[in-house]
């Protein structure tokens, strides 16, 4: 009976790609001549590194496009938390709220700053970090002191709450953010999943402090790769400005640093590639909204199976289209896994959580028994935009 349920599961992706024949890989980028009129353009003025016009045109796009007040590129996503983290003035010891459902970055990029990550878990609807427990766990586990936010069994400092949007659904943000306020901690947001995604017609990455997205290869747009940080503060640009260029002060000639900085710009050939593609961001997530519905149309008879659907008020990039599997599927989630890359579509199930991961086992954090329930249920569909013709 599962068998034959896998099976049907296996040929609804099909259905919902209206792709019988190829493989179907998870997340291919999509191109068209204006790649390669830019880049080429880029090569030919000699300006492909860290100087040169494309750098501020993309940043300009990112910039209107989000609505923020600031848009500043880097070379990854990896790098923008990182600097994020910095600039929000997080030091060795330091502990930073993130949910333990996430792709491993949002805590590796806080642990070469020697900050400790502090897990807290999730909720079903949005996929991102449950408000409602944190406010009970916080007013359990914390004190607010004249230091700032203390935790009262580590003794150590809580700098920040990190919201990570996952596969671009909107996180409770708004409730997340009044919890901020509350405990007088800084808001960060990972929106690396979430360029195109809106919370109440506001775009994602805009209501924190600071945001990191990501331009990956396997993101909405690409870059090859690269990232940007996004602020609404106009000092707190500036910081990340000064921090990502080696902390040089401004003059024609003359090399002087006045601290310790980062080589974290965007080179302008990937500024290049990236503005070309944000040139065509609304058809890109036009195509995804489609394939999205095609999913949960061929899904919604398949009781064994629930597509993760955006939460209301909210509209979704549908970056990576995901499943939740039944109870009664979870112990044959291997087998799927395995049918589904014989017949060459990639399925890929949700990360691991980090507080399983040998490097942050020891760090702090909550109960997490949603993340573990949906760690073992969730699996991403392939969600390429060339899959809808
Ligand atoms: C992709 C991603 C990152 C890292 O971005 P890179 O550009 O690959 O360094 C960080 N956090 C999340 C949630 C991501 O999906």
């Amino acid at each position: 009976m599962m068998k034959s349920g896998i099976e049907n599961i296996l040929s609804v992706i099909r259905e919902g790609t209206g792709n019988y024949k190829q493989a179907l890989s998870l997340h291919e980028p999509f191109f068209t001549n204006s790649e390669i009129e830019y880049v080429t353009e880029c090569i030919r003025s000699g300006w492909v590194s860290s100087v040169g016009s494309f750098v501020e045109a993309f940043s300009d796009s990112l910039q209107k496009y989000t609505r923020s007040q600031f848009a500043i590129p880097v070379v990854n996503g990896t790098a923008a938390l990182q600097t994020c983290y910095y600039v929000a003035g997080i030091q060795s010891n330091d502990e930073v709220l993130m949910p333990a459902l996430t792709f491993v970055a949002t805590a590796n990029a806080l642990a070469v700053l020697g900050g400790v990550p502090h897990f807290v878990d999730v909720e079903q609807v949005t996929l991102g970090i449950d408000p409602e427990k944190l406010e009970c766990y916080l007013h359990d586990i914390s004190e607010v002191t004249s230091l700032g936010l203390v935790n009262k069994h580590t003794q150590r400092t809580i700098k920040a709450l990190v919201v990570m949007h996952t596969f671009g659904h909107p996180s409770s943000v708004h409730r997340l953010k009044t919890i901020c306020e509350k405990f007088g901690i800084f808001l960060i947001e990972d929106a690396c999943e979430a360029l195109g995604s809106w919370y109440d017609r506001q775009h994602l990455g805009t209501f924190g402090h600071l945001a990191a997205l990501s331009f990956n290869g396997n993101k909405i747009i690409t870059t090859g790769g690269g990232g940007a940080i996004l602020t609404q503060d106009k000092k707190l640009a500036e910081r990340v400005e000064h921090i990502t260029k080696t902390a040089k002060q401004p003059h024609p000639w003359a090399f002087y640093h006045d601290e310790i900085g980062f080589n974290y710009r965007m080179p302008n050939i990937n500024a290049a590639l990236g503005l070309a593609q944000m040139e065509k961001i609304d058809f890109l997530l036009q195509k995804k909204r489609i394939l999205a519905a095609r999913y949960e149309e061929a899904f919604s008879n398949i009781n064994s199976v629930k597509f993760i659907k955006e939460p209301s008020n909210a509209i979704s990039n549908y970056w990576l289209n995901t499943i939740q599997l039944s109870d009664e599927l979870v112990s044959y989630r291997e087998i799927l896994l395995e049918r589904a890359h014989s017949q060459s579509i990639q399925l890929r199930p949700v990360w691991n959580p980090l507080h399983q991961l040998p490097m942050y086992k020891n760090c702090p954090r909550m109960d997490l028994s949603m993340t573990e329930f949906l760690s073992m249920r969730l699996i991403n569909l392939p969600s390429s935009v060339g899959l809808i013709q």
